[in-house]
């Protein structure tokens, strides 16, 4: 326990003496933030800055063994760490499906040459990765996909087109399933490959929608070459990696959505929920005026903390190398339909000032809730929708004939 005073003692003094100043309060989540990668940006220059200091000490992945560029930090002072950043109000230094999906699963499934030259990259924020799961005809029924790879010496030729390829546009590397054998059991025909998005013969196009902006893209493959030593695994046995990673994504979608939630407390007092409610509702005795309302606003607040706090469990369970299973189902439900009564409530909050889109008459905060809002209804379909996962927790926990 003292070792771990002393590291919390030393840490501090470190981020205090290593934090940008303009960082400070910009909290983020796991998918607002640093997403690094070839393409990234730097508006500005000082979250690069965090980002290098941060991946130099090994803390942009503080549990991954140091010779893969991580910090080798025991889970204790792994949360202590994350205790620190909470503290101090510091954003992590990075984020992406890199430290997310892809890495986790890489420790857990990769060779050792493939973990040698992915995870260093990943902690230094230098490749930005995305996934290639779904197909226009294979979503929830995912076994089912079709892009083909057949195999030509040591290579696999790729052909077939991914959809709802989030951020693929922004992305370097992507990892996808493939079919290698259309003759087997669906689920046993399927590899994982990881595919560099440089290769000739990968095209993105985005997907336009109404809102004007999208994360989504198609990621087309034509011929598209690539070395049969990016098998993630062993070929046709990609169907067991694709689920392990499926369960640190809804772990972690769980926790971007349902956790702190996109708008976490930033003032260290109230939630932004409580905050707005107070500014729209009034206070009387510094209590939200509304008594129904604040009845509401106080329901949802203890499950949301209560929420965080079992999130932040789960959290101590993985740093201490704990691979998600179907529990991981259980809190997708519940964060990402949290985060959808949150905006429900905001959106009720803002009365007609949440039917604005764009353009002057609207403030930019109220705009944002209702993209957010809209935003949101997305939340209970990506990782796989809800149905999915009631059948999951129906099948491998409650263990119901199907
Ligand atoms: C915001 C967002 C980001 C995404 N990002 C990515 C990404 O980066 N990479 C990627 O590969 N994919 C991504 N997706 C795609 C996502 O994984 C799929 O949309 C999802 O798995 C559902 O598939 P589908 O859209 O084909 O719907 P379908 O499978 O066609 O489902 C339609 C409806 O039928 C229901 N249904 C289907 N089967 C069953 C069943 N057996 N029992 C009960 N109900 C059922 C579903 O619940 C749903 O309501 C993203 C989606 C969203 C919304």
């Amino acid at each position: 326990m003292a070792d771990l005073e002393t590291f919390r003692r030393e840490t501090k003094s470190w981020l205090e003496a290593n934090a940008p100043a303009s960082l400070v309060g910009q909290i983020g989540n796991e998918l607002e933030g640093t997403w690094g990668g070839r393409k990234a940006t730097w508006p500005n220059p000082d979250a690069k800055r965090w980002l290098d200091v941060m991946a130099a000490r090994g803390f942009t992945a503080p549990t991954w063994p140091k010779a893969y560029g991580g910090g080798g930090l025991e889970p204790a002072e792994a949360k202590v760490l994350a205790q620190l950043l909470r503290e101090l109000r510091l954003p992590p230094p990075l984020i992406g499906f890199g430290l997310t999906m892809i890495g986790p699963t890489l420790l857990r499934f990769g060779s050792e040459e493939q973990k040698t030259l992915h995870l260093p990259r990943i902690c230094r924020g230098e490749i930005r990765w995305c996934q290639g799961y779904s197909e226009p005809g294979a979503g929830s029924d995912l076994a089912s996909l079709q892009t083909k790879a057949l195999r030509d010496g040591d290579h696999f030729v790729l052909n077939g087109t991914k959809v709802w390829t989030s951020y693929a546009d922004q992305a370097d590397w992507i990892f996808a399933l493939v079919r290698t054998n259309p003759t087997a059991k669906k689920q046993e025909g399927i590899t994982f490959l990881l595919v560099d998005m440089d290769t000739p013969g990968v095209s993105v196009s985005p997907i336009l929608l109404i809102s004007g902006k999208s994360p989504f893209c198609e990621t087309h493959f034509q011929d598209v070459r690539v070395p049969v030593a990016n098998v993630v695994h062993q070929i046709d046995a990609g169907w067991t990696v694709a689920k392990a990673l499926l369960g640190h994504e809804r772990t972690m979608i769980a926790d971007a959505f349902g956790g702190a939630g996109p708008r976490p407390d930033k003032k260290g007092g109230r939630s932004y929920l409580a905050e707005l409610a107070a500014s729209k509702l009034g206070e009387e005795q510094g209590r939200i005026a509304d008594p129904i309302f604040r009845d509401e606003v106080a329901a949802f607040e203890m499950e949301s903390r209560a929420f965080a706090l079992t999130v932040q469990r789960t959290k101590d369970a993985a740093r201490a190398g704990h691979q998600p299973g179907s529990e991981s189902s259980m809190f997708k439900i519940y964060g990402t339909e949290l985060n959808q009564r949150r905006y429900e409530l905001l959106v009720r909050l803002l009365g007609p000032d949440a039917l604005g889109w764009e353009g002057p008459g609207f403030d930019e905060a109220d705009l944002e809730i209702t993209r957010e809002w809209l935003r949101s209804r997305g939340n209970t379909i990506e990782g796989g929708t809800s149905e999915v996962q009631l059948n999951i927790l129906a099948k491998h926990v409650l263990g119901l004939p199907s």
